[in-house]
């Protein structure tokens, strides 16, 4: 089966037309035409997720991250990332990354997965996606309920079900959680969006120390960590790609890319 084949499934569940403007998701080493033998599915390309996917006999490595993100002038081995590119041409292995497009998505999307994981209910898209405002199906975030339950209780839920090692919070407020957002990666930019729709919590992560103080009493953020958050997406795209295509091997990295470590 062609690469083709694989991508214009994943395309139909999440269009690269839905990526952000900055973002660089798609087909980025390789070729459409290249014949499928097995896919590794990760959140990051590193050389040890290349090493993997070689020992495996992967020759297409589909990630949430696109490995080149803002451009790319030279392929000499000077970065991580010029090496990772030649060594996947060299090893004749295809990246594919779906990154903004697959968060932007309600069915299937990162967000609605790890609403899913924490067991939320009448999940919706946080903030509709411009030019898409009459789709609830597209955007950015999500919002959705739970059984009113203590802030302490909800913390030690979040951090067993997302495999949060800790979590970074802002002053608990004393109330119960019973409405939660949800940004899976850097979801800074949905805190006001988050806070007019009357979340209790905000989960996401790379806040700033300064941005901490834009909770302002009127919210809990609570920042997982960018890894911690998106971990389970290998999980959904394996899914999405198991469930489709029986005649290859769709294998799930049992590396942890995460490049943050905690004392
Ligand atoms: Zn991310």
């Amino acid at each position: 089966m062609k690469l083709s084949t694989v991508i214009d499934h994943l395309h139909s569940i999440a269009p690269n037309a839905y990526q952000e403007s900055y973002d660089n998701s798609g087909l980025l080493v390789g070729s459409y035409e290249a014949e499928v033998k097995g896919i590794l599915v990760s959140l990051d390309v590193t050389e040890e997720i290349l090493d993997e996917a070689r020992a495996n006999d992967c020759n297409v490595i589909v990630s949430h991250h696109p490995i080149i993100f803002s451009g790319l002038k030279r392929l000499v081995g000077a970065d991580y990332i010029q090496r990772i590119v030649s060594k996947a041409i060299k090893n004749d292995i295809n990246l594919f990354a779906i990154h903004t497009n697959l968060d932007n998505v309600y069915a299937s999307g990162v967000n609605t997965h790890i609403a899913k994981r924490l067991g939320l209910t009448e999940v919706e898209i946080l903030q509709p996606k411009e030019g898409y405002e009459a789709s609830q199906q597209i955007g950015a975030g999500v919002i959705g309920t739970i059984d009113p339950t203590s802030e302490q209780d909800f913390l030690q839920t979040v951090k067993e079900r997302m495999g949060a090692g800790c979590i970074k919070h802002t002053a608990l407020l004393g109330q119960k959680v019973a409405k939660v957002a949800i940004c899976g990666g850097s979801g800074r930019f949905l805190l006001p969006q988050a806070i007019a729709q009357g979340a209790d919590v905000f989960i996401s992560s790379d806040f700033k120390y300064h941005e901490y103080f834009d909770a302002d009493g009127q919210i809990v953020i609570m920042d997982i960590g960018h890894y911690e958050s998106e971990q389970f997406t290998t999980e959904l795209l394996g899914g999405l790609l198991s469930e489709k295509f029986s005649n290859f091997a769709v294998l799930l990295t049992k590396k942890n890319t995460n490049p943050v470590s905690y004392f």
